[in-house]
């Protein structure tokens, strides 16, 4: 999967990609991560990228022509998509990330200021939004996407199973992951306090493990859904 970034801050995303999980998925070759910043593609001895906006109000709009021409210079590969990330998008969900794994390579546009000029829409294939937050520009939502996505890529977690436990990826009635425990057993938060690991965890009966966190699941999804009225998919 190829990431091209159009931003006015590619430092901004430097120790996320090359740490952990981000990293070795670039070293193995599943993820290639490139930057545009279109403030390159500014013609003006200032290198403007913003402007007033038209019939007044607060803040600088990033300008179409730098979007534009940047887009413009990006090789295309055929099955690529083109997202603008901004909190008026839809709402990026693990369904979503999983339906972006489809296409071979997408572009990120991140925002800043108050936003794009409107006519920057007309560019692109989607808008998508990390939540229902105004966030200061467009880098840690392209992040976000990024690590969402790569992730369940095939190859790219060490048991490729672990992206099929996790929360938000089963159906309906067991789509929160089940508790995990690691040593000690036993843990002191304070003298008086004792906190175990579940006795039937230590017990080396995987039939009963595996029963015991289905219905885990179960009671976790039930409690969730209690909580929030419904599963957060679109
Ligand atoms: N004026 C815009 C509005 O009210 O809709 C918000 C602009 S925000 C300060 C600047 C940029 O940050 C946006 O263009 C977008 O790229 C990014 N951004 C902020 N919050 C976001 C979110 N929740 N999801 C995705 N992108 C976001």
């Amino acid at each position: 999967m190829q990431f091209d970034i159009l931003t006015l801050f590619p430092e901004s995303f430097s120790s996320y990609l090359h740490s952990s999980i981000l990293k070795r998925a670039q070293a193995r070759g599943h993820l290639v991560v490139r930057f545009h910043n279109f403030r390159d593609a500014a013609t003006d001895r200032h290198k403007t990228v913003d402007d007033k906006p038209y019939g007044g109000g607060a803040g600088m709009v990033l300008k179409i022509e730098p979007i534009f021409k940047t887009l413009k210079k990006i090789r295309r590969k055929k099955n690529s998509r083109v997202i603008l990330l901004s909190p008026q998008g839809t709402p990026f969900t693990q369904m979503e990330a999983r339906r972006l794994t489809t296409y071979d390579q997408i572009v990120l546009l991140c925002g800043h200021y108050e936003g794009f000029d409107e006519r920057v829409t007309k560019l692109v294939d989607e808008q998508i939004s990390i939540g229902s937050y105004v966030l200061t520009s467009g880098e840690l939502p392209a992040m976000v996407l990024v690590d969402a996505v790569t992730r369940l890529l095939p190859g790219v977690l060490g048991d490729d199973q672990s992206s099929v436990d996790e929360t938000f990826t089963a159906d309906e009635k067991n789509f929160i992951e089940y508790p995990h425990y690691t040593r000690p057993e036993i843990f002191h938060p304070t003298k008086e306090k004792t906190w175990r690991v579940p006795k039937i965890l230590l017990s080396g009966n995987h039939a009963a493990i595996s029963t015991w966190r289905t219905e885990e699941r179960r009671k976790r999804t039930a409690r969730y859904l209690r909580k929030h009225k419904k599963r957060p998919e679109p």
